[in-house]
């Protein structure tokens, strides 16, 4: 559904950025470009850093010669207001004018973060979707780092705990309810010996399974059938092998379909207490703390991002998610399709994980459903419903959990997770020789979005996507590095890089 979204409250706040920034040009002008606009700032910061300086020492001197007053415990308080809890909290600096690309779970994170850092910006999220239409939404939001292909894992680590620790924050906070954030006990069941994995120790009561529990879940599998399909899936991993799609536990990868040909029952498991994060919740509950901020929401896409060139923005975050991969164009991206169901079964109050031969089965309890999942295909752009992976699916759940039986079915769906051959967290300053290409490679007209002198610009950029089966379960991570990526953009830093693009990894 494509909608335009500007709340009340976000309204009132962008007419209140669109005075100020009246004003502001109304003092510099209007035609100046963004190099100049970025230069004009970091001297007015550096005067304003060094008035503040003389202010504070001559607040010091006054506060020295005069009693403690109300005046000074105020100043106080509000200083505490102004700094507590505010992740890379800096000092505004002027009032930069962001946009941000994407209204995934990934695009509103990174807003939120960033007007909590940069309280003084004037920030704008453009989306050609928001809401149901996209894959953050369907997500069933269990935290378990999941098809992240070669994203380093020391990465994955640091992001999935700022992110885990965030929303237990979340969970043990009045906005649970909202947020859809609950806590969960997953068991994860395997056909061939596992290691604990990297994440072990963020998540609480880590432990390995017992046999007794092993042989619980294993006892109404069918046994055979899974040994016959694991040596056609054994010829069809070998065939087809690609480390693109073979990260994380259980992908249906090599190991799993030779362990299985002679399966009689799953031979390892861990159990874990982790955090369900349900998609449609938690982003309607990050959009609505950007209304209460006065960010701007609004329906717009784009076709390259010269159109973006010569219309004043400071900076430009894309989180477009698989988008980037016309949007940039960005050929490391790509489809992992994902089909789940959702069923009503309410005495389903356990995660599980099952790996076989060719798919790991899910079964993940939401608020108001119990989802079972799932697929990861790799390259499928199709969005359509399959009937053959719905009646897999559910062949699965049933045989570890054999009480869905009784289960009602609710609904089909299907998403493409933004896979990569790693995520990408990175500036980037983009020359108006560059846009130019990219504008012609998209056949769209260099400078015809730009208003006045039809010249391009460059443009300052961060990016943000490629976050796989796992954008709920780092985006507060990632989105925490974009922001540090973009605080050092405002102040002319050079471009930095927190995880490296495909092409340079692949040559590392
Ligand atoms: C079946 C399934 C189950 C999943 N379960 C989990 C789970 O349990 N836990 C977990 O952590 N993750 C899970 N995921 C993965 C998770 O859903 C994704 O990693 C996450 O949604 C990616 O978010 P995103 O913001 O990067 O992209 P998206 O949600 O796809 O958002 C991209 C945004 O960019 C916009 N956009 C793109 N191109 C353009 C353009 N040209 N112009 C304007 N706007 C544009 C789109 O409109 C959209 O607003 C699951 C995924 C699937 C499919």
């Amino acid at each position: 559904m494509h909608c335009f979204r500007s709340s009340s409250v976000g309204a009132a706040g962008s007419q209140q950025t669109r005075r100020s920034s009246a004003g502001r040009e109304a003092t510099h002008s209007a035609k100046s470009k963004i190099v100049d606009r970025i230069r004009s700032r970091q001297t007015s910061t550096a005067a304003a850093t060094v008035g503040e300086a003389a202010g504070a020492a001559a607040a010091v001197g006054a506060a020295a010669s005069r009693p403690t007053g109300p005046l000074l415990l105020d100043s106080i308080r509000n200083s505490f207001k102004t700094h507590s809890g505010a992740p890379y909290s800096s000092k505004p600096r002027g009032s930069p004018r962001i946009c941000i690309l994407g209204a995934g779970v990934n695009g509103l994170a990174t807003a939120l973060r960033l007007q909590q850092a940069l309280p003084s910006a004037r920030l704008t999220i453009y989306a050609d979707k928001f809401g149901s239409d996209l894959t953050s939404h369907g997500a069933a939001g269990v935290w378990q780092p999941y098809k992240l292909s070669e994203t380093p894992e020391v990465l994955t680590h640091r992001w999935g705990a700022e992110t885990f620790t965030h929303l237990m924050e979340l969970v043990h906070s009045p906005e649970a309810v909202q947020a859809g954030v609950e806590p969960m006990y997953c068991n994860s069941l395997f056909l061939a010996e596992e290691p604990d994995p990297f994440w072990a120790s963020t998540v609480s009561g880590f432990q390995r399974m017992r046999e007794t529990d092993l042989a619980l879940f294993s006892k109404h599998v069918d046994w055979p059938s899974i040994q016959a399909a694991a040596a056609v899936a054994a010829a069809a991993a070998a065939s087809s092998y690609s480390p693109t799609d073979s990260c994380g536990p259980g992908d249906g990868s090599i190991d799993a379909a030779t362990a299985a040909e002679n399966a009689t029952a799953f031979v390892d498991g861990y159990s874990f207490n982790t955090v369900v994060c349900e998609g449609r919740l938690y982003m309607r509950w990050l959009s609505n703390q950007l209304d209460a901020a006065g960010v701007t929401q609004q329906q717009r896409r784009l076709r390259c991002l010269s159109e973006l060139a010569g219309e004043g923005w400071d900076l430009v975050i894309n989180c477009c998610g698989l988008g980037s991969r016309d949007l940039l164009p960005d050929p490391h991206c790509y489809p992992i399709r994902g089909q789940i169901m959702r069923v009503r079964a309410p005495w389903v109050s356990q995660c599980v994980f099952a790996e076989f031969p060719d798919e790991t089965s899910y079964i993940i309890p939401n608020r108001e459903w119990v989802v079972l999942g799932g697929t990861g295909q790799v390259g499928n752009f199709s969005s359509s419903m399959a009937l053959a992976d719905a009646e897999k699916i559910a062949g699965r759940a049933l045989q570890v959990v054999p009480s869905l039986a009784h289960a009602e079915l609710l609904d089909h769906w299907v998403g493409l997770r933004p896979g990569r051959v790693r995520l990408r967290l990175e500036a980037e300053v983009m020359s108006p020789l560059a846009l130019a290409a990219a504008a012609e490679a998209a056949g769209v007209e260099p400078g015809s979005s730009t208003p006045g002198s039809g010249r391009l610009e460059e443009l300052r950029l961060v990016h943000n996507y490629g976050h796989g089966g796992s954008g709920l379960t780092l985006a507060w991570g990632t989105a925490g590095d974009a922001v540090q990526l973009a605080l050092s953009m405002l102040q002319g830093g050079a471009p930095g890089v927190v995880c490296v693009p495909g092409e340079r990894a692949a040559k590392a």
